[in-house]
C-alpha cells in the first residue's frame, strides 16, 4: 500500500492541468508548429560544426551567457540601461516572470493569444483573466482598460504579431494600456522576423518589456529565448533561474548562427513571399477566408461546423497542420497552416481542395 496518493501529494491547480499536448508528427509534411522549413546546406553545417568542435562539454556552461547576451543587446541596440535575460525557450522567461510574482496575483491577456501564459499562470496558481479580442481581432481597448482597473493585474502579455491570429495589434490601443498599467507588460515579439520591422523593441523602458525567440527565426531545436527589460527588473529575474539555465551547444550554436544572419534573413525573405501566394490562394477558395497576418502562419475560417473534418482529412492525405476550432469563441471553424517550402504549401492547398470536396 503506498503511503500516499497524488491527489494528497500535488496542488489542486496541478491535478486539474491537462498536459500540453503536442502531436506525433512523424512521417507528415509538418505544417502545425510554426517552424522554419528550411534547413542547412552541407557547407553552412560543416562551418557550424567546426565551431561545436572546441565547446568544453566537461564544464559548466557561462552562467549568464554573456557573450551571446552582448551578441543580442548589440543586434538589437539596446541602451546600457537595459538588460537581457535568456530562457530555454520564451517559455520558460514566461514561467521564470510568473514564478517571481506573490501568491494570488492577477495576469492579464487577450483571448485568444498564446497559451502558455494561461497554462502557467494555472499552475501556479495565479489568477489568469483573458480579455476577448474584437471580432476583428483587435484589442478592445475598454475592455482591457476596464479588467486593468478591476484586477490590477502585475502583468499583461502582448503578442504581438499574436498568436494564434497572426495580426499585429493596433500600435496607440496597446500604448493606452501601458500608460493605465501599474504592472509589467510583456511585448511578446515571437514572430518578429515575419513583422516587416513592427516592433517595441525601442520602447524597452520602466514597466515595458520585450521578449523574442530563436524559435520561430529557424533554431527552434535549440530553445533560446531572450527578454529585454530595465536592470532592476531583469535583476531580479535571475536570481530565480536556473544557474546553467543555456547549455554550451545552445550558447555557440546561436552565437554562429546570429553571425550569419544573412542566411536567416533570406529564408525569412522566401517565406515571407510564400505567405503572400498562400493568402491569395486560401482566399481563392469557396467557403475559405483567410486572415491576413504579419507571422509565419495563416489563420484560416472554414466553412460551418466543417472545421475537425476538413483537419483529419487534410492529415489524412499527409499533412499536418493545426485544429484551432476546439478553442471556441472567436476561432470557432478555424485552422492554422504554418508557411512552409513552396512544395509543402502546394501540397497543403491540394489537399484542403480535396478536403473541401467533402
Ligand atoms: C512559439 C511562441 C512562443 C514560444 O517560443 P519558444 O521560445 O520556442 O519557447 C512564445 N510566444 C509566442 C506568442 C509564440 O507563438
Amino acid at each position: 500500500m503506498s503511503k500516499f496518493t497524488v491527489q494528497t501529494l500535488f496542488r489542486p491547480e496541478v491535478l486539474a492541468l491537462s498536459a500540453y499536448h503536442v502531436a506525433d508528427a512523424q512521417g507528415f509534411i509538418k505544417l502545425d508548429a510554426m517552424e522554419n522549413p528550411y534547413i542547412w546546406s552541407d557547407e553552412f553545417k560543416q562551418m557550424w560544426l567546426a565551431r561545436l568542435k572546441d565547446c568544453p562539454l566537461n564544464r559548466y556552461p557561462d552562467p549568464e551567457a554573456r557573450e551571446l547576451a552582448g551578441m543580442l543587446k548589440t543586434l538589437n541596440q539596446l541602451p546600457n540601461e537595459i538588460d537581457v535575460l535568456l530562457g530555454n525557450g520564451s517559455d520558460e522567461i514566461i514561467q521564470l516572470l510568473l514564478m517571481a510574482l506573490p501568491p494570488n496575483s492577477h495576469v492579464l491577456s487577450t483571448t485568444p493569444s498564446f497559451v502558455m501564459y494561461k497554462q502557467i499562470s494555472d499552475y501556479l496558481g495565479l489568477n489568469y483573466h483573458g480579455v476577448s479580442l474584437r471580432a476583428d481581432f483587435e484589442l478592445d481597448l475598454p475592455a482591457m482598460l476596464a479588467a486593468i482597473e478591476q484586477h490590477n493585474p502585475a502583468i499583461i502579455f502582448l503578442a504581438y504579431p499574436n498568436n494564434p491570429t497572426g495580426n499585429l495589434f493596433d500600435e496607440n490601443a496597446i500604448n493606452q494600456i501601458i500608460a493605465a498599467a501599474n504592472g509589467l507588460v510583456i511585448i511578446d515579439e515571437a514572430y518578429e522576423p515575419f513583422a516587416n520591422n513592427a516592433s517595441f523593441m525601442n520602447r524597452v523602458a520602466n514597466n515595458v518589456l520585450v521578449m523574442r525567440t530563436v524559435s520561430k527565426l529557424g533554431l527552434a531545436g535549440l530553445r533560446l529565448g531572450y527578454i529585454a527589460g530595465e536592470h532592476e527588473i531583469i535583476e531580479q529575474l535571475h536570481k530565480i533561474r536556473l544557474p546553467y539555465n543555456i547549455n554550451v551547444l545552445t550558447q555557440t550554436s546561436v552565437q554562429f548562427a546570429l553571425e550569419n544572419k544573412a542566411v536567416f534573413d533570406e529564408q525569412t525573405a522566401a517565406i515571407c513571399a510564400e505567405r503572400r501566394l498562400m493568402l491569395t490562394a486560401l482566399n481563392s477558395l469557396k467557403g475559405i477566408t483567410a486572415f491576413e497576418t504579419a507571422a509565419n502562419f495563416i489563420l484560416f475560417k472554414t466553412p460551418e461546423n466543417q472545421a475537425t473534418n476538413i483537419f483529419e482529412a487534410i492529415k489524412e492525405q499527409g499533412v499536418l497542420i493545426k485544429n484551432i476550432h476546439p478553442q471556441g469563441g472567436l476561432l470557432k471553424d478555424c485552422l492554422r497552416v504554418t508557411v512552409g517550402t513552396p512544395d509543402e504549401n502546394q501540397a497543403f492547398l491540394q489537399a484542403l481542395k480535396v478536403a473541401l470536396n467533402f
